[in-house]
C-alpha cells in the first residue's frame, strides 16, 4: 500500500462530522461524552495544523515565568508523590536513579549525515524492521492502516519531532512526523508507531504507565539500530543511539537540578536568582532559567521510559527468543497500567537496575 503523505482532510473532516452528529445524540453516557469530546479536540488540533502546515512546538522562555515555573512543577511534583503508590516514582527512588545516571559519562555527540530518501522508503525502511523482528506488532500496523488510511502527516523541519494524536472515541491514531533529512527521520517513524501500537492494543492508556510509556517507542529505535547493524545504515544508526543516550544523561542532570530547586523552595518558600547562581555557580543562570522551566514529569518519564527500554534491549540482546517473549508482554499488556505489574510480567527487577549495566547492555547499539 502506497502512503499519503499528508493527513486527508476530507478524512478527517468526514470523522469530525461523525463525532459532531454522535455528540448531539441524547442517549449517550457521559463516559462516552467524554471521548467524543477528546477526539472531537484531536481533530480541531489536526486541522489546525493542516491548515497551518508547520507545527510550532518550541516556545520561548521567558523571565517572568521562573516562579511559576518552578512552582507548577512543584505543585506536579507533590502531586504524583501524593497520588502515586508506587514507590519508584517517589523523589528518593528518582534521586537514586539520576545518581547512577548523572555518574556516567557523555559520549562523543555526532553530526549526522543528509540522506535523500523517500517518504515511502524510510516507512519502509522501518515497517520492514518490524516484520523482521515480530509479526504481532508488524500487523498490529497493518490493522492502524486499515482503520485510518490518513496515518502519516510527513513535514519539514531541521529537529527531530515526532507526535502521535488519538481519535479516542473510535480508537484511531494519527501520526505527526518531522523530516529532516537524516536517519533520524526513521527513528521518528518508528518511535510514533510503536506509540500507535502501544495504543490500539491498549486503548485505556493511563495511570501510572504515563512513567514509560515511552519505553515501547525507545526499545523500537533500538531494535532498529540493532536491525542496522552490517548495513549501510550501522554507522548512521549507531549515531542515533548514541546521541540519544547522551540526551537521557542530559534529562538527569536538569532533573537532579529540578529536584534540588523543588528541595529549596520546600524549605525556603522564595527561590531568587541568587540563591540559585549560589547552588548552581558551575552553571550560567540562563541555563538554570532554561531547566527549569522544563516539564518535570516529561523527564522523568523519558528517564524511567529509557530504563525500562534499555532492561528489556538487554533481554533481547541476551536472549532473542525469550526476550521477544517479553517485548509482546510489554505491547500485548491487555490495559495493565500499573508499572509494577508490566514489570513483574517482563521479568525486570528495578531496584538492581544499574546505569553501568544499561551501558554495557548497549554497547552494541552505540559509537
Ligand atoms: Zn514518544
Amino acid at each position: 500500500m502506497n502512503i499519503k503523505d499528508l493527513w486527508d482532510d476530507t478524512f478527517v473532516n468526514n470523522k469530525l462530522n461523525e463525532l459532531y452528529i454522535l455528540e448531539d445524540k441524547k442517549d449517550i453516557s457521559i463516559k462516552e461524552q467524554l471521548l467524543i469530546e477528546d477526539s472531537i479536540d484531536t481533530y480541531t488540533e489536526i486541522l489546525r495544523i493542516l491548515s497551518n502546515h508547520l507545527y510550532k512546538h518550541n516556545e520561548m522562555f521567558d523571565d517572568d515565568n521562573l516562579d511559576h515555573d518552578i512552582r507548577t512543577n512543584l505543585d506536579l511534583l507533590q502531586h504524583y508523590e501524593k497520588g502515586v503508590n508506587e514507590n519508584y516514582i517517589k523523589r528518593d527512588k528518582i534521586k537514586e536513579l539520576i545518581n547512577k545516571y548523572i555518574k556516567l559519562k557523555q559520549k562523543k555527540q555526532h553530526k549526522l549525515n543528509r540522506i535523500n530518501y523517500s517518504n515511502q522508503h524510510k516507512l519502509n525502511i522501518s515497517k520492514n524492521m518490524y516484520r523482521n523482528f515480530n509479526i504481532d506488532l508488524f500487523n498490529s500496523i497493518k490493522e492502524i492502516e486499515n482503520r485510518n488510511p490518513s496515518l502519516f502527516l510527513f513535514t519539514n523541519n531541521y529537529n527531530r519531532y515526532g507526535q502521535c494524536f488519538f481519535d479516542v472515541y473510535n480508537k484511531t491514531p494519527y501520526l505527526l512526523v518531522e523530516n529532516n533529512n537524516t536517519i533520524e527521520d526513521i527513528y521518528n517513524i518508528t518511535h510514533e508507531l510503536a506509540h500507535g501500537i502501544d495504543y490500539i492494543n491498549n486503548p485505556d492508556l493511563g495511570g501510572d504507565y504515563i512513567f514509560i510509556q515511552d519505553s515501547p517507542s525507545f526499545l523500537m529505535e533500538m531494535i532498529l539500530t540493532n536491525s542496522c547493524i552490517g548495513s549501510d545504515l550501522e554507522n548512521e544508526s549507531k549515531k542515533v543511539s548514541t546521541n540519544l543516550f547522551n540526551i537521557i544523561l542530559d534529562i538527569s542532570e536538569i532533573v537532579d537540578i529540578q529536584i534540588k530547586t523543588i528541595e529549596y523552595i520546600e524549605k525556603e518558600k522564595y527561590i531568587s536568582n541568587n540563591d540559585l547562581i549560589s547552588m548552581f555557580p558551575n552553571i550560567s543562570i540562563d541555563t538554570i532559567e532554561r531547566v527549569l522551566s522544563t516539564n518535570y514529569s516529561d523527564n522523568v518519564r523519558n528517564l524511567y521510559s529509557y530504563v525500562v527500554a534499555s532492561n528489556l534491549f538487554g533481554q533481547y540482546s541476551y536472549d532473542k527468543k525469550e526476550g521477544s517473549k517479553n517485548i509482546n508482554k510489554l505491547f500485548f499488556r491487555n490495559n495493565e497500567n500499573n508499572i509494577t505489574n508490566i514489570l513483574h510480567k517482563t521479568d525486570m527487577d528495578f531496584d538492581n537496575l544499574e546505569a553501568n549495566k544499561i551501558k554495557e547492555k548497549q554497547k552494541k547499539i552505540l559509537l
